[in-house]
């Protein structure tokens, strides 16, 4: 399928599958959504239109940062450089203490993209790699909300960018497909994965379909095709501050990544469904810290004041592109002939239309 990408319209979903009962099947993460027409999948960003999945969210950016790779967290990958981060709308997770719902799960704004209402920025491939090598930046950091449910953009961006000579990053969940991660290796450098949890239990909260071991298996196939790719923890007292999944963690690392894999353990911070959660303490980050090194992992970095990579103080998303900020924040509206001049997109807004 053409790639039309100088004005917003929804790309073709780039893993979906036509099944005989009439669904069509997501491919892109380990939900699998098969999805009817008029309907989403889990993470509100894929759309099924006559049977053709659609990506909401292509080029749509939520924000924009500009930081040393050190704090994605990155430490083993060119160190000393720097890296702009992006991030759209939407996860496959909904986690407890998730930190600015309204730019991980976007729920809200892909609303808006789905009734053809959204204001939120659309940057298409060549500019945002442009404006990369307008800030000499050194690299360009998916993160902010999950990547893999904006799977079309992260690689047309992350192909502009490695013939410009940047380097790409992938801050995940690791709930992705193997299929996903084949099409991302030939692009993408650096996989930062949380492994949150040694817990079913755990994963199962937060995203019902969800398997430790299905996790972990990404994030060594990660690995096996050839990605660099460093960890990161999350320490939430009483949930997973047990020092047992501490232990299981660092060596499922040292087995799988290597003892010379970093390991980063940051502090949880009271957010949403957790605000009742206390911070963690220090001692639990530093108990975790030694248990890595007795298990045998070489490289372990404790963070007091860094939790999840958040999208909290940034600048405005135009402050980094060039143009007109009113232009930029236009209403979006499909331009695709099938989503009709209003550039509805869901069954239940097109109900809706026709009775005003
Ligand atoms: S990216 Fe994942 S959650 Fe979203 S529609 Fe595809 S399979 Fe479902
Ligand atoms: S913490 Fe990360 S994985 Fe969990 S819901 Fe938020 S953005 Fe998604």
């Amino acid at each position: 399928m053409q790639r039309e990408t100088a004005t917003y319209r929804l790309q073709a979903t780039r893993l979906q599958e036509q099944l005989p009962d009439g669904t069509t099947r997501c491919n892109l993460c380990l939900w699998r959504c098969r999805i009817k027409h008029g309907q989403r999948g889990f993470c509100q960003a894929h759309v099924n239109r006559d049977g053709t999945l659609f990506n909401l969210s292509y080029g749509i950016i939520s924000a924009i940062d500009i930081g040393a790779i050190e704090d994605k967290p990155v430490k083993h990958f060119r160190p000393g450089t720097k890296v702009m981060s992006v991030g759209s709308y939407g996860c496959n997770f909904r986690c407890g203490g998730c930190h600015n719902l309204d730019i991980s799960w976007g729920e809200s704004a892909l609303d808006e993209l789905a009734r053809g209402t959204s204001t939120a920025a659309y940057v298409p491939p060549e500019k945002l790699v442009e404006a990369a090598l307008r800030q000499r930046v050194q690299g360009i950091a998916f993160t902010y909300s999950e990547p893999a449910v904006w799977l079309e953009y992260v690689l047309d961006v992350a192909a502009l960018a490695k013939q410009a000579g940047l380097y790409t990053v992938y801050v995940s969940n690791s709930f992705v497909t193997d299929e996903a991660l084949e099409l991302l290796a030939p692009v993408l450098d650096v996989l930062c994965s949380d492994i949150k949890s040694t817990s079913d239990t755990f994963y199962q909260e937060i995203c019902r379909p969800a398997k430790v071991s299905q996790v972990l298996q990404s994030i060594a196939k990660a690995k096996q095709l050839g990605m660099h790719v460093e960890t990161r923890t999350n320490i939430i007292p009483g949930r997973n501050d047990d020092p047992a999944v501490m232990h299981g963690i660092a060596e499922w690392i040292r087995t799988h990544l290597g003892a010379e894999s970093p390991w980063h353990i940051t502090r949880f911070f009271p957010a949403f469904k957790l605000s009742d959660v206390p911070m963690t303490p220090t001692v639990s980050l530093w108990r975790a810290h030694d248990i890595a090194r007795e298990s045998g992992l070489n490289n372990v970095y404790v963070y007091d004041d860094k939790g999840c990579d958040c999208a909290g103080d940034n600048l405005p998303v135009a402050a980094y592109l060039e143009g007109n900020p009113e232009e930029l924040h236009k209403v979006k509206k499909c331009s695709a002939a099938c989503c009709g001049s209003e550039g509805v997109v869901l069954k239940k807004y097109e109900a809706q239309l026709r009775v005003k």
